[in-house]
């Protein structure tokens, strides 16, 4: 294992940032919420807004308990733990103990790399690049498939085969795309109507 045994555990975690906001997609959209960003990511999505966390040793471990003492300073119930790619690391000491605390906790995650910890919802959001783990589909609570080309409107597909039945399934258009993707994903949705519209509202609010 090492990379100090996967930073003790869980206990340490490469924090990028952590800020209270509003959730900006998917089901909990307009939720205000508690983000709490973790580095590394080995997937390299191209067009990925994140692409400053994917070098997890530009940030140095944080002990959990000064993110989550920031945490519960602020008047959010519920906390968004993302990235980045949060599943590289043990989450199992973060989230119970946000748990303790009576917060609700959500994650977003490609699904790459083996679950840990405990989540009120998971929103598994597949990759090409490097596809979610079988382990990953009975975890979501919610499917997010990013449309950049109308080729992505099969893979959302494949991934909707593996996803049980009480999961909710969105398209969201790729943001650099999204003024020629959305007419498609409107028509898509309204032929295929098990499937939702999820927009990144974030950046229509100017909010991180
Ligand atoms: S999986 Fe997420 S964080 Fe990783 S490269 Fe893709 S969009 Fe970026």
């Amino acid at each position: 294992m090492s990379n100090l045994e996967l930073l003790q555990g869980g206990e340490l975690l490469p924090l990028v940032e952590d800020f209270y906001t509003i959730q900006g997609e998917g089901f909990h959209s307009g939720k205000p919420a508690y983000f709490i960003r973790l580095g590394g990511c080995d997937v390299g999505c191209k067009w990925c807004d994140a692409k400053y966390t994917w070098n997890p040793k530009l940030y140095p471990p944080t002990g959990i308990d000064t993110v989550i003492a920031r945490a519960v300073e602020c008047k959010a119930k519920s906390i968004v733990i993302t990235g980045g790619e949060p599943l590289l690391y043990p989450l199992q000491p973060l989230t119970s103990r946000l748990k303790e605390l009576g917060l609700k906790i959500f994650l977003e995650t490609s699904g790459s790399h083996p679950f840990s910890g405990t989540f009120d919802w998971v929103c598994l959001s597949p990759k090409r690049k490097q596809p979610p783990l079988e382990e990953a589909f009975a975890r979501a609570h919610e499917l997010k498939v990013i449309i950049e080309t109308e080729q992505d409107f099969e893979w959302a597909e494949l991934n909707a085969a593996k996803v049980g039945n009480d999961c909710l399934l969105y398209l969201q258009p790729e943001w650099s795309r999204r003024e020629q993707m959305m007419p498609l994903i409107v028509e898509y949705a309204k032929s295929n109507p098990q499937w939702n519209i999820s927009i990144q509202s974030h950046k229509y609010m100017h909010i991180p």
